[in-house]
């Protein structure tokens, strides 16, 4: 799965002499103080974001190895000359102090990268000395996303993303970060939500393709059809445990976990026939019991009752 996400900043750094030991240990010759600039960029953090995701803090340690060496680009309004720079060191900061709406420790992965000291990156350069808000993207993979309250793999359980479940936030966390790709300066978008973009299994998917188009219709029209999903999967979920629980009424011997598994297999039509047919067979199965109940006694009037709850 790639993901594509964007954080703000970027601030000039020095160059002593541990940094330009590791700079040279990337670069095609061996440079000089003189020669480059460097700056730091905050990669990504452990907030979760606008999507209702994040990045774990062993994910975000992973991301660090991963960027080292990775070049970086600027959008057209910088530069049509195509200048990059490079990361050459990260390392995971922490703000004390300062919780994530997960309830943990704040923290971010911050890049510091390099680039030459030439003609052509002069305004690039001038404009990071000078502090002009840049977002920077960061284009990666991971292997797993999951359900932060249940651990099921994204998408598969009934949780809503921005719902608490028990006092517990519901996001989804991106695990194992297999690749890092690209990181960018962008101009900031005039809409935040146009900024972040996602592809799925090496092909575009259709929120990133309407996100781009920065179509505010499309991106309603997407967002209802979204939120629709969403109860349709809550509707599917409500109807499996229903099935789960009429069959283990009809049937003493059926057992609750086994069955839970077979009903997550079969799809709406099948479940409907299937409550359809369990509850004729616990139609026929109560009056029986009704009748044994009133005919002899109390004590099985009650179990009777308590059957029905
Ligand atoms: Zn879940």
């Amino acid at each position: 799965m790639e993901i594509q996400k964007m954080r703000s900043g970027a601030a000039p750094c020095s160059v002593g002499e541990d940094e330009l030991a590791q700079i040279n240990r990337l670069s095609k010759r061996e440079l000089c103080a003189e020669e480059v600039y460097t700056f730091a960029v905050r990669l990504c953090d452990n907030e979760v974001d606008r999507d209702g995701e994040r990045f774990g803090e062993a994910a975000l340690h992973a991301l660090g190895r991963l960027f080292v060496g990775k070049s970086g680009i600027f959008d057209h309004n910088w530069s049509a000359e195509g200048q990059t720079a490079r990361i050459y060191r990260t390392e995971i900061c922490r703000e004390e102090g300062v919780l994530t709406a997960a309830g943990d420790g704040y923290c971010y992965l911050k890049g510091y990268a390099y680039m030459l000291r030439s003609e052509k990156n002069a305004d690039l350069i001038a404009e990071i000395d000078a502090g002009i808000k840049k977002e920077v993207s960061v284009g990666c993979a991971v292997a797993r996303s999951v359900c932060s309250v249940c651990g099921a793999a994204a998408g598969t359980c009934e949780h809503v993303k921005g719902r608490r479940y028990g006092g517990k936030l519901c996001y989804t966390e991106l695990c194992e970060p297999t690749d890092a790709y690209e990181w960018s300066f962008v101009a900031v978008p005039a809409q935040r939500q146009a900024g972040v973009m996602k592809r799925f299994g090496g092909g575009q998917s259709l929120k990133a393709f309407v996100e781009q188009t920065r179509d505010e219709a499309m991106l309603r029209e997407l967002c209802a059809l979204e939120g629709e999903a969403e109860m349709g999967r809550r509707y599917l979920a409500a109807l499996r445990k229903e099935v789960s629980r009429l069959a283990l009424l009809c049937d003493e011997g059926a057992q609750e976990d086994v069955f839970g598994g077979i009903t997550q297999k079969l799809d709406e039509g099948e479940l409907l026939e299937m409550k359809r047919l369990y509850e004729k067979r616990l139609g026929a199965l109560l009056p029986v019991s009704v009748q044994l109940g009133a005919r002899e006694g109390a004590r099985e009037k009650d179990a009777q009752e308590a059957f029905l709850v």
